[in-house]
């Protein structure tokens, strides 16, 4: 099986490591940076992203990260979307800026920020549900980038080389194809 991080500083981290392990892969919790150098992939869970940022500005996991992302599948969700985006506005932010894409954080307002939606997705087997948090909105792609699934017309599941990103929180979801999706990809890294 391939062995996928999780990293797991803040956020959801374990709900992803068990949608992981349900998809076939094993899962384990990232915590420190040498620990990025025993991963096949990486999934980095929703949360608050500037919690995030402050916990990586601290001994170099941001440097780490940031090599890692640039050539290892990794799968943003959320906060890890925002993460790994190119450009980060509302308000604008620090970020990995490897996903040519543009993200707006908070972008649903306060009243509708969290809701569960189900819409249709290029993944085979039908309608997926999609759970959103406080969910950012991708207003902007680049050319590498596939959309998978979109939200009142805005990206919400995407795809670009080894990067994937999500708006939602698909490990809150009981359908795995999102996660089986990432888990095909690291596999494909392998070969
Ligand atoms: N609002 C969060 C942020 O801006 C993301 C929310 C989430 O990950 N559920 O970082």
């Amino acid at each position: 099986n391939p062995k996928i991080g999780v990293l797991a500083i803040q956020g959801d981290f374990d709900a992803h490591a068990t949608a992981l392990r349900e998809a076939g892969a094993d899962a384990v919790l990232v915590r420190r940076s040498e620990e990025l150098a025993g991963v096949d992939g990486l999934v980095i869970p929703g949360g608050e992203s500037t919690t995030f940022l402050k916990f990586l500005e601290r001994d170099g996991f941001l440097g780490a990260l940031q090599a890692f992302v640039a050539e290892k599948p990794t799968f943003g969700t959320c906060a890890g979307c925002i993460l790994l985006a190119k450009e980060v506005l509302h308000p604008a932010q620090q970020s990995l800026g490897v996903l040519d894409a543009t993200v707006e954080r908070n972008a649903y307002g306060r009243q509708i920020d969290s809701a569960i939606y189900t819409a249709r997705t290029a993944l085979p087997g039908g309608p997926l549900e999609m759970v959103y948090i406080r969910a950012p909105r991708i207003t902007k792609t680049g050319k590498g980038v596939t959309v998978l699934a979109e939200r009142d017309g805005f990206p919400v599941l995407v795809e670009q080389g080894h990067l994937m990103a999500a708006t939602f929180h698909p490990e809150l979801s009981a359908d795995r194809r999102v996660h089986q999706r990432f888990v095909d990809l690291v596999r494909q890294s392998l070969r």
